[in-house]
C-alpha cells in the first residue's frame, strides 16, 4: 500500500508548517514523523486536504474539515458535515470516509489503556542543568522539549492515538460509569497523556522553562518563553502547544479531538498566572490574571484538553490527615475550579493514592466523591497499563516519563518505556551524566 498523499496535499503540508512556525523563533527542528501505512491501519490522510476537483470553496472547505474529522476517527461527524454536498469530490470523500470506517475495530479492552505523564518541559537545558540546587530535581522529574518531541513522534509512528478519560468511560444519568467502545483503525492503540503542575511555578523562573500559556494573535494557545538573553518568544515550548501543533499536522494522532489531561495545583496560580486569591491578595494584576487564565483554560478545553485537580497545595493524599485534605479541597474549589471549570478528574500528587489495589472506601474517598471526582490517576512506572474499573470511579495508573524512569529503563529494571519508545533514541545529550 502506498500513502495516498497527493502532491497538492504535500504542498499544503509544507505551507501549513511554515504558517505554524511564523512569527516566532522555531524550536529545534524535528522532522515530522513519516506516515507508515505498512505498520498500522491505513488512515484517510488524503481526506485532510481538498481534492483537486472540488467545486466551490465552501464545499472544498467542508471536504477538508470532514477529512480531518475522519482522520481523527469521528466518521459520524465527518459524514454529517458532507450531508447535502453533491459534487464529485464530496461523493469521493464520502466513499473514502466509509472505507476508512470499515477498517476500524473496537479496542479490545478498556482496562488495557496506557497513560503517560510528564511535567513542564525544559526548553533550555543549559539553564536547567546549571549545577544549582534545583538541577537534580529537573534531571529526575522533567524531560526536555527535544526529548518530548521525539517521544511524541515515536508514539505516533508506533500507532498510538491520544484518547481522553471521557472516551474510556462516561457518567450515566445515575452517576455511574459506563465503559465505552473506542473504535480505531486496526493496529492503532489508545493512549492517555497528562501533564502535571502546569503552573510555571515561581521556583522555575530563570531555569529555562516556558513562563506561561497565552492566546496568540491567531487565537491559538501558545507559550511565552524568555530565552537566556531575556528575549521573549511566543511558540510551542510546553506540552499543550507542542501536541496541538503535532495533531494539526497528524490528525490521526488524536481520537475525536482528544489531547490529554492537565493537572493543576493552585498555590502559585494556574497556567503561569498568579491567580491565587489567598497567596497574591496584594497583587495589582490579580483580577486581570484570573481573567486571562480563564480565557486560556477555556481555549484549551475547546482544543481537546481536560483539566484535573492536583490538589491546591500539592499535598500527599495518603499521608495527610482528613482535616488537612478538607481545607485543601476547599481552597481548590474556591481558587482553581472557577478558572478551569468543572472537572471529575483527580491526579494524586507524588502518585500517593489513598488506597493500594483495594477498592476505595473511607473518609478521604467520601470527600473526593462529594467534590465530584470520578477518575483517579496514580503512578506506576513498572507496568504498561493498570486500571480499576468500578461503577463509581475509574482508577488508572500512569507511567512517569522523566529522568528517573529513563535511568531505571537503562538499568534494565522492570523496563516499561520500551513499549512506547527507546530511551537511548530520545534522551537529550545535553543531560549531564553523573559519571
Ligand atoms: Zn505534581
Amino acid at each position: 500500500m502506498k500513502p495516498r498523499i497527493r502532491p497538492r496535499a504535500a504542498a499544503a503540508l509544507v505551507a501549513a508548517s511554515g504558517l505554524i512556525l511564523s512569527g516566532c523563533v522555531p524550536p529545534p527542528y524535528i522532522p515530522p514523523s513519516q506516515y507508515d501505512p505498512t505498520a498500522i491501519g491505513e488512515a484517510p490522510q488524503s481526506l485532510v486536504f481538498p481534492s483537486q476537483d472540488a467545486e466551490g470553496p465552501t464545499e472544498a472547505e467542508r471536504i477538508e474539515k470532514a477529512g480531518r474529522l475522519a482522520a481523527g476517527y469521528d466518521y459520524a461527524a465527518a459524514t454529517k458535515l458532507l450531508a447535502g454536498a453533491e459534487g464529485a469530490a464530496a461523493r469521493d470523500a464520502r466513499a473514502e470516509i466509509e472505507a476508512a470506517e470499515a477498517g476500524t475495530v473496537v479496542w479490545e479492552d478498556n482496562s488495557k489503556i496506557s497513560h503517560l505523564f510528564v511535567h513542564s518541559l525544559i526548553v533550555d537545558p543549559r539553564r536547567a542543568f546549571d549545577g544549582d540546587s534545583r538541577q537534580q530535581g529537573y534531571l529526575d522529574y522533567m524531560v526536555t522539549l527535544d526529548e518530548f518531541r521525539k517521544v511524541v513522534a515515536e508514539l505516533h509512528r508506533r500507532g498510538f492515538v491520544l484518547v481522553n478519560p471521557a472516551d474510556i468511560a462516561a457518567v450515566d444519568a445515575n452517576g455511574k460509569l459506563t465503559y465505552k467502545d473506542i473504535r480505531l483503525l486496526r493496529g492503532r492503540k489508545p493512549l492517555v497523556l497528562s501533564e502535571d503542575d502546569v503552573s510555571y511555578y515561581e521556583y522555575m523562573e530563570g531555569d529555562g522553562f516556558a513562563t506561561r500559556l497565552l492566546i496568540d494573535g491567531d487565537g491559538k494557545v501558545k507559550n511565552e518563553y524568555e530565552d537566556a538573553a531575556g528575549k521573549k518568544h511566543i511558540g510551542a515550548y510546553d506540552v499543550a502547544p507542542v501536541i496541538d501543533e503535532f495533531v494539526e499536522k497528524n490528525p490521526d494522532f488524536s481520537y475525536r479531538g482528544a489531547k490529554g489531561v492537565l493537572a493543576l495545583t493552585g498555590y502559585n496560580g494556574v497556567l503561569g498566572y498568579r491567580t491565587s486569591t489567598s497567596e497574591y491578595a496584594d497583587s495589582k494584576t490579580l483580577a486581570s490574571d484570573i481573567e486571562a487564565a480563564t480565557k486560556v483554560a477555556t481555549a484549551l478545553k475547546e482544543d481537546g484538553w481536560v483539566f484535573a485537580s492536583h490538589t491546591w497545595g500539592h499535598i500527599n493524599m495518603a499521608a495527610s490527615p482528613v482535616q488537612r485534605i478538607k481545607r485543601d479541597l476547599a481552597r481548590w474549589e474556591a481558587e482553581v475550579r472557577p478558572i478551569l471549570g468543572d472537572t471529575d478528574q483527580f491526579v494524586f500528587p507524588f502518585g500517593a493514592d489513598i488506597s493500594g489495589v483495594q477498592k476505595y472506601t473511607g473518609d478521604k474517598y467520601e470527600m473526593l466523591r462529594k467534590a465530584g471526582f470520578k477518575f483517579f490517576h496514580g503512578i506506576d512506572g513498572t507496568t504498561a497499563a493498570w486500571m480499576q474499573k468500578d461503577a463509581d470511579y475509574l482508577r488508572q495508573a500512569r507511567i512517569n516519563v522523566d529522568g528517573l524512569q529513563f535511568a531505571k529503563e537503562e538499568r534494565g529494571d522492570r523496563p516499561v518505556l520500551k513499549n512506547f519508545f527507546e530511551v537511548k533514541k530520545v534522551i537529550d545529550p545535553r543531560r549531564p551524566t553523573s559519571k
